[in-house]
C-alpha cells in the first residue's frame, strides 16, 4: 500500500455482510494485517483473526472488536 494513500474507515453491520470492492481493505487490529476485500485466492491475516475466502464469497472474523474496514481514497 502506498503510504500516501488516504484511508477512510467504513461503518458496517456484521449481521448484513461486509462491504467489498477493489479499493476496500480489511484490517486486523490484532496483528496489523491488511487484506484485500476481493482477493484472487483465499487470504488470512497472520493471526488468522480475519479470513477472506473469495471462492466461497465469504469473510470470517473471529474477533469483531479487532476488525476494521477501510476504503482507499
Ligand atoms: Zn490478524
Amino acid at each position: 500500500m502506498n503510504p500516501n494513500d488516504k484511508k477512510q474507515y467504513l461503518a458496517f453491520d456484521a449481521a448484513t455482510g461486509y462491504p467489498a470492492g477493489s479499493r476496500i481493505r480489511y484490517e486486523c487490529a490484532n496483528c496489523g494485517g491488511i487484506l484485500e476485500s476481493l482477493p484472487e485466492h483465499a487470504v488470512a491475516c497472520k493471526c488468522r483473526n480475519v479470513i477472506v475466502d473469495s471462492d466461497a464469497g465469504r469473510v470470517s472474523v473471529k474477533d469483531l472488536a479487532q476488525f476494521r474496514i477501510f476504503e482507499l481514497l
